[in-house]
């Protein structure tokens, strides 16, 4: 797992219930609240606290990105996911939390990256931008 390299290399245990969190986020491959998660695994016997400090842990080794929609906290796997640099949207109707990313985007975030740096002096690592209004379902009806 190319996961277990990075959290063993900062001196964090590669324990079977970072292993299970991690392998169903892959899996979920959405954006996922504490509760969320922990709805998913509490029958492995993972408490609360665990996927508390795990996500932490994640969140510092940059493994998992943490977007705060309406004060509550969704994560979803960055690195090693095949877009760590997305925006996001959400719809004000039905709360979903959709990936805005194709790679044609992609290339206008990081020229428009680019240009930001060159202009204020700056490095950019990451992007954290949450548009909303209406998706597509919602905007039918
Ligand atoms: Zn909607
Ligand atoms: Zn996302």
């Amino acid at each position: 797992m190319l996961y277990k390299k990075l959290i063993k290399n900062k001196g964090y245990e590669f324990t079977i219930q970072k292993r299970i969190l991690l392998l169903e986020m892959i899996n979920a491959n959405t954006h996922l609240s504490v509760k969320q998660i922990y709805e998913r695994i509490k029958d492995k016997n993972i408490g609360l606290a665990t996927v508390y400090r795990s996500l932490k842990i994640f969140g510092e080794l940059g493994i998992v990105k943490k977007i705060n929609v309406d004060n509550i906290n969704y994560y979803e796997i960055k690195i090693f996911s095949g877009k760590p640099l997305h925006v996001h949207f959400k719809c004000d109707k039905c709360n979903s939390i959709i990936d805005v990313d194709n790679l044609e985007q992609d290339l206008s975030y990081i020229k428009l990256n680019k240009k930001i740096e060159e202009k204020n002096d700056v490095e950019i690592y990451d992007v954290d931008i949450m548009l909303k209004g209406l998706c597509s379902k919602c905007k039918g009806g």
